[in-house]
């Protein structure tokens, strides 16, 4: 008898299909997000830098390599997914459980992101704004420290005439710090530097345009549920670098961890406090976290550009082989 050697399939282009777009984004997100998160712990759990790092490639590798895909269909494959799909479509109760989990994360993604967005009270960034020379010398106070890390271009610092406690990067081809002048008049000079520290920070980090590109490739993926996590872990972990890399500038941390807790304060805390709400807990958490890395000092360094890329290649084979 003749033994017939197994035939190698074609590869066939794929990915014009919205269901199998869908899945497999789902799949690539998946998988991206349990090696970032294992990633973190091997490397340096506790580095808020690290974490944005490794967490944006969540959000960016598993489109592109869909992307690289569609253009070109992956000769060899650790995992098909046609069949692991095509297994789970004919589970009846299962395939509904999946496409309710799909919806569910676009919901999620529509009133935890799309809402807020719009419907956001920007009254205090409309209010009229000027120089303050308390401002100007706590700028000039903490520029030189950003300068020697490298940044060469800090923005602007303006002061809006609101009571509003708020301070913030705004802008996004010219952007500039506001700090509200209820926020100027209850921080003392150290604290206006700490503060003014941190927004630097961002701007230092890539501020609003940076984040509003993750938010693009958040919302391009927003039935996906892990690009739903990660991208809250993203915008978690950036406050927690940004208070690092002021932390390192000035270095004066705990003027920080004073700020953060005063903010808080004139925010609303008791109310937030008496509040029983998922959210008004979620900020409450968030801010203990990034007062007690800020007091114990955060260990460990960002990937830098190298590492960076290396690790995005990595991430990119992996998922490579899963189409
Ligand atoms: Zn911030």
């Amino acid at each position: 008898m003749r033994i017939e050697p197994p035939r190698r399939a074609a590869p066939t282009r794929r990915g014009y299909d919205p269901r199998v777009l869908v899945s497999t984004n789902i799949a690539h997100g998946l998988l991206a997000f349990f090696w970032a998160q294992a990633a973190r712990r091997v490397l340096q759990p506790r580095c808020p830098a690290l974490a944005v790092s490794l967490v944006t490639l969540v959000l960016w590798v598993p489109p592109a390599v869909s992307l690289l895909q569609a253009l070109q269909p992956a000769p060899w494959r650790l995992l098909r997914l046609e069949g692991w799909a095509a297994a789970l479509a004919s589970m009846g109760p299962v395939s509904w459980a999946l496409v309710a989990l799909a919806v569910g994360t676009g919901l999620v993604f529509v009133a935890q992101e799309l809402v807020p967005l719009l419907m956001r009270d920007r009254a205090w960034q409309r209010a009229p704004r000027d120089a303050h020379p308390r401002l100007d010398a706590a700028r000039a106070a903490v520029v030189p420290g950003f300068q020697a890390l490298g940044v060469d271009r800090p923005p602007p610092v303006r002061c809006a005439h609101t009571r509003a406690p708020v301070a913030a990067l705004v802008g996004l081809r010219a952007p500039e710090i506001v700090v509200s002048a209820g926020l100027l008049d209850a921080l003392d000079d150290r604290q206006l530097e700490a503060l003014l520290a941190h927004e630097l920070a961002h701007a230092a980090r890539g501020g609003n345009a940076r984040l509003t590109l993750l938010w693009i490739l958040r919302a391009l993926q927003a039935l996906n549920p892990a690009a739903l996590i990660a991208f809250r872990q993203v915008v978690e972990a950036e406050e927690a670098a940004c208070d690092a890399l002021a932390a390192r500038a000035t270095g004066r941390p705990a003027d920080l961890a004073s700020v953060l807790l005063a903010v808080e304060r004139l925010d609303g805390a008791d109310r937030l406090a008496a509040d029983a709400s998922g959210q008004a807990n979620a900020r409450h958490s968030l801010l203990r976290r990034r007062v007690r890395l800020l007091l114990d000092g955060v260990a460990g360094a960002d990937l830098g550009r190298g590492g960076h890329l290396a690790a995005a290649g990595l991430l990119a084979l992996l998922l490579w082989g899963v189409a």
